[in-house]
């Protein structure tokens, strides 16, 4: 098919001005800026033309950060629910952290999600591998045998959903002396926590309140961790991304550290953007992640962050659980939030009244993150990229609900919010996925393995 998609405004990380795009089978085949692109409708009557009617267009999103809950836990989500959520959301391809079970923490792991991925994923697909004390040897053949197929190695620096953490500090070393791939932290201090669960459990005893998360999992905690990572970072020359930053003080640490060769890149998710710690009274157990959601003085530190570009990437870390898994009390509340569906229209809400801010989103959407994990041919809006595009209406606001919620789990952090950029369009490799913000038919399985060169 041939598309050409016209009467818009291109938005991408250089600048935002009025133009179309022309799609060729399952790529971009020309970029044309102005407005004189409808010319090409009645030169070729086998091109579909869709007049945007000044929309604001994107490159597709690529979210380096997800969890989709396959294989091990796919009551709560999976590959085929989640994919088709980030497309509705208008991100196009995704890279899925190894936190399942059984983990993604060698080369036949790493395959096995790769063949359950294939011909079931809307969106384009690729996985991280995890590091634990005693897979180093795991991780080093992966690294020579198959570096395209994976996106980078997750370290987590204290424990989550999964207990894949390294402690052992020779162990870490070894992690930071790769050099050919992207190291990806999650970076919590477990013995801080320990001692601040303690601390909490003397307070509260079994009725620890949702808003003692962060004294638990405390900035502390995400302080001393980051810290280590970045100092292990500088020392080794690792190519690192630092994982949902949540602190103000992290943002200092990371502006101190990142230096011009783009080898210390940092990420937030959106729910950090969004979220802060007044919200735990209203929204409980639901918006239990790690790190934890911080103070307003945080949010407000990582917002500039974002429009200064020293954050790199908003992934979503997409982390769905059941509504009931979610509603009991703290310390059996599992952390993480379903967002996936929602990242665009978070950052256009936040981000998209200025011609800044909507560059800002080009690039931290997907422009970075195809950059640093070194996908190949995608997250732009270019001639001979493949044709992974969103057409959002940034003015058009919608409220989260039952109703649009696409997730297997059924429920959103962002439920009766009103946010803006509706989804209009999305192609997938060329293909029209969604249309008028509906999901079509001959959506099914358009993604595609991302390859990764670096
Ligand atoms: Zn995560």
């Amino acid at each position: 098919m041939e598309y050409l998609l016209y009467n818009g405004i291109l938005v991408t990380g250089q600048k935002v001005a009025e133009g179309a795009i022309h799609i060729e089978g399952d790529r971009i085949r020309s970029v044309i800026y102005g407005e004189n692109a409808k010319a090409l409708l009645s030169e070729n009557p086998d091109i579909k033309g869709i007049d945007l009617e000044g929309k604001h267009v994107f490159a597709g999103g690529i979210d380096a950060h997800v969890h989709f809950r396959e294989p091990g836990m796919t009551h709560k989500a999976d590959i085929e629910s989640e994919s088709k959520a980030a497309v509705l959301g208008g991100v196009t391809s995704f890279i899925d952290m190894p936190n399942t079970k059984p983990p993604t923490i060698s080369e036949k792991s790493l395959h096995e999600k790769l063949d359950a991925a294939r011909n079931r994923s809307f969106a384009n697909f690729g996985f991280h591998i995890g590091a634990t004390d005693d897979n180093f040897g795991e991780i080093s053949a992966a690294v020579s045998h198959c570096p395209a197929d994976f996106g980078g190695i997750k370290i987590f620096m204290g424990s989550s959903t999964g207990n894949m953490k390294v402690e052992n500090e020779a162990t870490l070393d070894r992690l930071f002396r790769i050099r050919d791939k992207e190291i990806l932290v999650h970076c919590e201090d477990e013995r801080t926590i320990m001692r601040n669960l303690e601390a909490a459990e003397s307070v509260y005893g079994e009725n620890i309140p949702f808003r003692a998360h962060p004294e638990i999992r405390s900035r502390e905690a995400c302080i001393l961790s980051s810290g280590k990572a970045l100092e292990l970072a500088v020392k080794y020359g690792t190519r690192l991304h630092l994982l949902h930053v949540s602190t103000r003080d992290e943002i200092e640490m990371l502006r101190k550290a990142k230096a011009d060769d783009g080898m210390i890149t940092g990420e937030t998710s959106v729910n950090y953007l969004w979220f802060c710690n007044r919200d735990y009274e209203r929204l409980g157990g639901r918006i239990k992640c790690n790190p934890s959601v911080k103070t307003a003085n945080d949010r407000e530190a990582l917002r500039k962050a974002f429009l200064d570009g020293l954050i790199d990437t908003a992934g979503s870390d997409h982390a769905p659980h059941t509504e009931e898994e979610k509603s009991g009390p703290y310390m059996k509340v599992p952390s993480g939030m379903p967002s996936i569906q929602h990242t665009l229209p978070v950052l256009v809400t936040l981000f998209g009244n200025t011609q800044e801010g909507l560059k800002r989103i080009a690039s931290a959407f997907s422009e970075k993150a195809a950059d640093i994990f070194g996908i190949e041919d995608r997250g732009r809006l270019e001639a001979g990229y493949h044709a992974d595009i969103v057409v959002v209406d940034i003015d058009a606001g919608f409220i989260v609900g039952k109703k649009n919620i696409a997730y297997k789990c059924g429920w959103s952090p962002y439920a009766g919010e009103k946010l803006n950029g509706r989804i209009e369009h999305v192609f997938v490799n060329g293909r029209h996925s969604v249309c008028n913000g509906r999901l079509q038919a001959d959506a099914t399985a358009a993604g595609r393995q991302l390859v990764f060169s670096r």
